[in-house]
């Protein structure tokens, strides 16, 4: 019965990254070439996108959780030696900076304020997506880094 649960809660999961990365498409395919801005003006849409970025936040926030017990897990064992405890705390690290790749390369929310509602801007030098407000402030003090 769990195994069920979790194969279906993965496929939700795979059809919410499908559906993600669709809306994404669509929304490239119709912005400017010259602005990196991925504006939204339907209503009915920012709150599908509003969904998505929860849902992806929350598998986001989950998994990171599990890293966290896993760490203290490995650092309670008391049967492993002090090279076993480096050797798997290096691997969860590991998996967290992936967890953090992935992450960052999606439009989930913005890197300073975690807004999930506006319209997101991709900066190539920082690697980071930021809301316009936020992006517009960095760009007042910082024009060269956030065109
Ligand atoms: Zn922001």
């Amino acid at each position: 019965m769990l195994l069920i649960w979790i194969k279906y809660q993965n496929l939700f999961i795979f059809f919410t990254h499908i559906i993600y990365i669709y809306l994404n498409l669509i929304l490239v395919l119709s912005m400017s070439r010259s602005k990196k801005l991925r504006v939204l003006k339907n209503i009915k849409l920012r709150n599908v996108r509003y969904a998505l970025r929860t849902i992806l936040r929350l598998e986001y926030e989950k998994r990171l959780d599990i890293l966290g017990k896993k760490w203290s897990e490995v650092e309670g064992n008391e049967s492993l030696t002090y090279e076993q405890k480096v050797r798997q705390q290096k691997e969860i690290i590991a998996q967290r900076e992936q967890l953090d790749l992935i992450k960052r390369k999606y439009p989930i929310n913005c890197a300073i304020c975690g807004d999930r509602m506006e319209d997101l801007v991709w900066n190539p030098n920082r690697h980071q997506w930021r809301c316009v407000p936020c992006y517009e402030q960095a760009h007042k003090n910082f024009p060269e880094i956030y065109p």
